[in-house]
């Protein structure tokens, strides 16, 4: 993981991450910062970064220009190290990846540079979203991050529009700089790389990582001012410990943040119902588990989930009753409204409530082992690169947008086999989570491209702990085929996306 931040004071950043687990985990390579101070990026002779706002007010702003240039040769860094990696064969591959046959390279400098895939670009500032611990668990999935730290007013807005993809604040309070929040942010989002937290320091049990505050410690002394420590504690019984513990965690949240508290319990009785039938609701399962989806109401008959990265309203319910109160929920004055809904029912209720249509009735495929697929065939399986949204787009175009396939690409969620000089098959990740978009050229097709590059998908997903799972539309024989030969199973209930 790799942090670049953009400043008018690197020192204070450069030092304040210095010493102690940061400092460690720099020097033993876990992490790397770079700072960069906006000021040596200025066209103006006197050095000077900022200017009085337009239309009057308090204070100064900094100008765009140094802004965008420092942003820009960072950028430029990225895409040039990331291109020497490749050329050194030291980029991250899976070792499982060999196993399956297959090889993942990248593309080749010259695209990459043209286009590095989906960079973030934060703008710590205290009119975005405020950062949680699920934030920095996301944050931590990349490999190279920007922080933007505002000083004085602010900056020049034109300049956050053109470069920035996040806005995130620390909470809501004003600090005179950006720079507290974005080593606030990298401390955090640090802690949850591989290889930064030695195991006694493991971030596993700590508070919000399941939603709830931590449980009460002690270490010696037995006693202490006449207190003693928990005898329980004392026991030796690891099982009535691990027992004590959640319910001490599950107390000190519900009296000091019951917010939190109502949230864990919602979510603790939406994967209750969904779990009686896991095949059919993985989907709402896993948008759960990879914490990107917001449990909105979950009861004994039923579960309304709102999934962020797709905008996706998913429900499941057992009886109609159910139903129709889970829809009730749901903003009617919204305009891009999407639904993923398991019982035909809710299709028909969404039909007449929100005058929506159905667009796809799907089989959810699951893949429920822990080891990836055994795939024989070798292929070189690339990322692909917003020059082959045409080439995909032309052999997909009745499913999804142009716009739709170049963010999931731009989003580093799609991948390619290339044969005699073009794109020959290609499939990526949905923004749901779901994998899908697999599609080979008739001219390739029985030579194992659509599995290779399936069982990459899965050993990726598998590799962050998650449970693959892909949604086959009703009669797509050849691609039930597939999901039988890799091994995932067919949930016995229905999907209908509903838009
Ligand atoms: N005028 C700005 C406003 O009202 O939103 C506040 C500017 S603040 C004095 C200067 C810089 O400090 C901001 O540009 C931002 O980078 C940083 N900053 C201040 N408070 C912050 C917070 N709560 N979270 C993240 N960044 C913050």
């Amino acid at each position: 993981m790799h942090f670049h931040v953009l400043t008018l004071f690197p020192e204070m950043v450069s030092q304040g991450l210095s010493e102690s687990i940061l400092g460690r985990a720099a020097r033993k390579g876990c992490i790397g910062l770079e700072t960069v101070n906006i000021r040596d990026y200025t066209e103006n002779k006197h050095k000077k970064v900022d200017d009085y706002p337009y239309g009057g007010g308090a204070g100064m702003l900094m100008q765009a220009q140094p802004v965008y240039d420092a942003c820009a040769a960072v950028k430029e860094r990225i895409a040039i190290r990331r291109a020497e990696e490749r050329a050194a064969g030291t980029e991250d591959v899976s070792p499982a990846l060999f196993e399956a046959g297959e090889m993942l390279r990248a593309s080749g400098a010259a695209d990459e540079k043209a286009d590095v895939p989906r960079l973030r670009v934060i703008y710590v500032t205290p009119q975005g979203t405020v950062f949680t611990q699920q934030m920095a668990e996301e944050l931590a999935r990349e490999e190279d991050l920007i922080f933007l730290c505002g000083h004085y007013e602010g900056i020049d807005e034109r300049v956050l529009e053109e470069i920035v993809t996040d806005y995130v604040s620390i909470g809501d309070y004003v600090l005179t700089g950006g720079e507290l929040p974005a080593m606030v942010m990298i401390d955090s989002i640090s802690r949850m790389v591989p290889g930064v937290l030695k195991n006694e320091e493991s971030a596993e049990t700590e508070s919000f990582q399941n939603g709830l505050l931590e449980y009460p410690q002690y270490t010696r002394p037995e006693l202490w001012k006449n207190r003693p420590v928990p005898p329980i504690l004392l026991s030796g019984d690891h099982t009535r410990v691990e027992k004590w513990r959640l319910e001490q965690s599950m107390e000190r949240t519900r009296q000091r943040r019951p917010e939190l508290y109502e949230a864990y319990t919602r979510k603790d009785r939406a994967v209750s119902y969904l779990s009686r039938d896991r095949l059919s609701h993985m989907d709402m399962l896993e948008v759960i588990r990879r914490g990107q989806a917001e449990v909105v109401r979950a009861e004994e008959s039923g579960v309304l989930l709102y999934d962020v990265p797709s905008g996706a309203w998913m429900l499941s319910a057992s009886d109609e009753d159910m139903g129709e109160r889970l829809l009730s929920e749901i903003p009617r004055e919204e305009k891009d409204l999407l639904f993923a809904v398991h019982q035909d029912f809710l299709r028909d209720s969404i039909a007449r409530r929100f005058h929506r249509n159905l667009v796809s009735e799907c089989f959810q495929a699951v893949y429920t082992r822990k080891r990836p697929p055994v795939c024989t065939a070798t292929f070189v399986i690339r990322p692909l690169v917003p020059q082959d949204v045409d080439a995909v787009h032309e052999s997909y175009h009745a499913v999804h947008s142009r716009e739709y396939l170049l963010e999931r690409i731009r989003a580093g969620e799609m991948f390619g086999i290339d044969a005699d000089g073009r794109l020959a098959a290609f499939a990526g990740m949905h923004d749901e989570g779901s994998m899908g978009m697999l599609e080979v050229l008739p001219a390739c097709r029985r030579r194992g491209m659509g599995e290779a590059l399936e069982a990459f998908l899965i050993t990726r997903q598998l590799e962050k702990g998650w449970v693959p799972f892909c949604q086959v539309f009703d009669g797509n024989e050849p691609s039930l085929r597939l999901q039988k030969k890799l091994g995932l199973k067919l949930a016995p209930g229905r999907l209908y996306w509903i838009s």
